[in-house]
């Protein structure tokens, strides 16, 4: 019963302009409305528990703080009441009418800034409470304020322009919001639609939310809690739910910082690696938070692109605050976000490795690539990420790994780089002719069993000042060993090579005896330093050019080889059959090198070899 008629009221000019806007855009997600309106609710509830410590006299005191959300299918409405603050006449009309609140001027102030063909502009920022006119033909707020001596009024609308006010009794203290829908909005009256919503983007608001009468937002913001009250099983909880998981979570992060951004950071690496398990590329899905209401469940920049694995949620407070004071400054404002939690992280993993080195193996052997990913890639952050990667080495037994830095403490005075050797397995490197020269002079070689490590160690370029070099590539200057008896001589030698050289042709561009070989008795390479065996398969992969230009290497013979001395004797008294010898010694030296394409050639030749025994 109204003791008074009602009042008509015109918006506001700016409210006309955004809600014309809101009503006219083709904005897809409408169902933020309940978003924006549910966390108005709970705003009000924070306000009046925050009001019942600092005053004595409060409307309706005892009423639970709690949200209330109904559907009514048949008359197509959606009704969300609270118990929080209330508002006044004067709270109407100064809050639903004009344009001094935070997240609607944030709005029209990104508009003004271009924005304004950008319906996605609303779903960044919120429209606020006039989001409720993308859906709504009418929106009627009963509204009763804290303030005992305050009467109660309804606030009605249909967007149009204008508003009424009306006294009304029977309005417990808070809000009561009545939206009556669009003909085409009506699945917002269905109560299935309405719980998926709230779950997507209320679920940790803390209040309890009821919808028709049953509690929907069980879990808590568990980010926001202190870590030492949280118990294992409830983060696990917390992880499937979140990042609607079905495994256990391996590792988590849990932390908080005030400068120079309000954070709270809660952040799980899952078991498995899906990209290795052949499914399609991780999407980034850590959710961004603003005091526990979702702003964007897979924000793109929120973290760098090598982080994609990562499960979670960030909350930051300064959101809203520094959007408001700078306008459109959100993506500076992710890039702090982004850098400061990306730091961490790394700092978290360190720990990790430092102590719990198991943990970290097995983490590694599933989530490494990223790391190399990150290594290769992200500059800003390589430093740090280079100290986590791991390798097993010529010292190093099976399956062991050792890092950068520990293989610069077993560094000999003399030694300036740091060797590897990249092939398919541990075997293979093993067995292969460039690890011996290593072996010999006591210098130790990271082993690297990826095909990206090449790219890798190429972009990583060096580690603590000491530049990383391939162990197989031609510019690696070894310090002499001893001379070895039984050796050709050095005439002799000189001789075998030119007439190598001579005998193959354009496939070397050089031929030469090495002071690397131990046992084998010869080694091919690279001649050109850019085109690594690991880039031509890439590039052959890729159809590109230059893939099919014949391989030209330097061929490195030993002359202690009993192979060679053999060869020697042979290329006078039978030079037939030794041109096939040498044929067949570069080609086994391009295949340990990876540099064989086709090897059809090779096995008539061998053949032909054979028939001579
Ligand atoms: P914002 O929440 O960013 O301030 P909104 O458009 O969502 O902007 O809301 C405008 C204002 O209306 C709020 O600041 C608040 O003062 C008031 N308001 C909205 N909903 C409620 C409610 N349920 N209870 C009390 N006040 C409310
Ligand atoms: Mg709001």
């Amino acid at each position: 019963m109204s003791t008074a008629t009602p009042q008509k009221f015109e918006f506001q000019a700016e409210i006309k302009q955004l809600l014309d806007i809101v009503i006219h855009s083709l904005y897809t997600e409408k169902e933020i409305f309940i978003r924006e309106l549910v966390s108005n609710a709970s705003d009000a509830l924070e306000k009046i528990r925050h009001t019942q410590i600092t005053e004595k006299d409060i409307a309706d005191d005892q009423l639970t703080l709690e949200i209330n959300v109904t559907t009514d299918d048949k008359a197509k409405t959606i009704t969300i009441v609270d118990s929080g603050i209330g508002m006044t006449r004067a709270e109407l009309i100064e809050n639903l009418g004009t344009i001094a609140h935070s997240g609607s001027k944030q709005f029209l102030k990104a508009l003004g800034e271009g924005g304004a063909k950008n319906s996605n502009l609303i779903g960044q920022f919120g429209v606020g409470f006039y989001s409720a006119f993308m859906v709504a033909k009418g929106v009627k707020v009963y509204s009763r304020s804290w303030k005992k001596s305050e009467p109660a009024h309804v606030w009605t609308s249909d967007g149009s322009g204008s508003y009424e006010i009306e006294e009304v009794a029977d309005q417990t203290r808070g809000s009561r919001i009545v939206i009556e829908l669009k003909d085409d909005c009506g699945d917002y009256a269905d109560e299935h639609k309405v719980k998926e919503i709230l779950e997507r983007y209320s679920a940790f608001v803390s209040f309890p939310i009821n919808l028709n009468g049953k509690h929907v937002n069980t879990v808590q913001a568990l980010w926001l809690r202190s870590k030492n009250e949280i118990k294992d099983e409830e983060y696990t909880e917390f992880y499937k739910f979140q990042a609607h998981a079905f495994d256990e979570p391996r590792l988590r992060l849990h932390f908080s910082a005030d400068a120079p951004l309000a954070i709270n950071a809660l952040l799980f690496l899952p078991k498995e690696n899906t990209e290795k398990m052949g499914f399609a590329r991780t999407e980034p899905s850590v959710s961004l938070y603003c005091r526990k209401v979702m702003i964007d469940a897979k924000p793109k920049d929120l973290l760098p692109e090598w982080l994609r694995f990562l499960k979670g949620v960030v909350d930051s407070e300064d959101l809203p605050l520094n959007i408001s004071r700078e306008t459109m400054q959100d993506r500076a404002l992710i890039e702090k976000l982004n850098k400061v939690i990306t730091k961490r992280f790394l700092k978290f993993l360190e720990e990790e490795a430092k102590n719990h080195a198991d943990a970290y193996t097995e983490f590694y052997q599933e989530f490494g690539i990223f790391l190399k990913e990150g290594a290769a890639m992200d500059f800003a952050h390589k430093d740090q990420i280079t100290k986590l990667l791991r390798f097993e080495s010529s010292l190093t037994e099976k399956g062991k790994a050792t890092s950068f830095a520990d293989y610069v403490t077993r560094m000999g005075a003399d030694q300036k780089e740091i060797y590897y050797l990249v092939g398919p397995n541990r075997a293979a490197i093993e067995s292969g002719p460039y690890l011996e020269a290593f072996k010999a002079r006591n210098l130790e070689v990271l082993f690297c069993y990826e095909a990206v490590d090449e790219y890798v160690m190429g972009n990583v370029r060096e580690f603590d000042g000491k530049k990383l070099v391939g162990a197989d590539h031609s510019d690696v200057k070894l310090t002499d060993l001893p001379k070895a008896e039984g050796s050709l001589g050095e005439e002799d030698t000189k001789k075998l090579t030119s007439w190598l050289k001579e005998t193959l042709g354009d496939r070397v561009t050089e031929v030469k005896a090495s002071d690397r070989l131990v046992d084998s008795p010869a080694l091919a390479l690279n001649a050109d330093k850019f085109m690594t065996p690991q880039m031509r398969r890439m590039m052959k992969a890729m159809n590109k050019e230059g893939a099919d230009s014949p391989t030209r290497v330097t061929l490195e013979i030993n002359p202690r080889s009993a192979v060679m001395k053999r060869l020697f004797e042979t290329h006078s008294a039978a030079p037939e059959k030794a041109k096939l010898v040498a044929e067949q010694i570069l080609d086994n030296a391009l295949i340990s090198a990876g540099l064989l394409d086709d090897p059809t050639s090779m096995v008539a030749r061998l053949y032909k070899l054979l028939e001579t025994v």
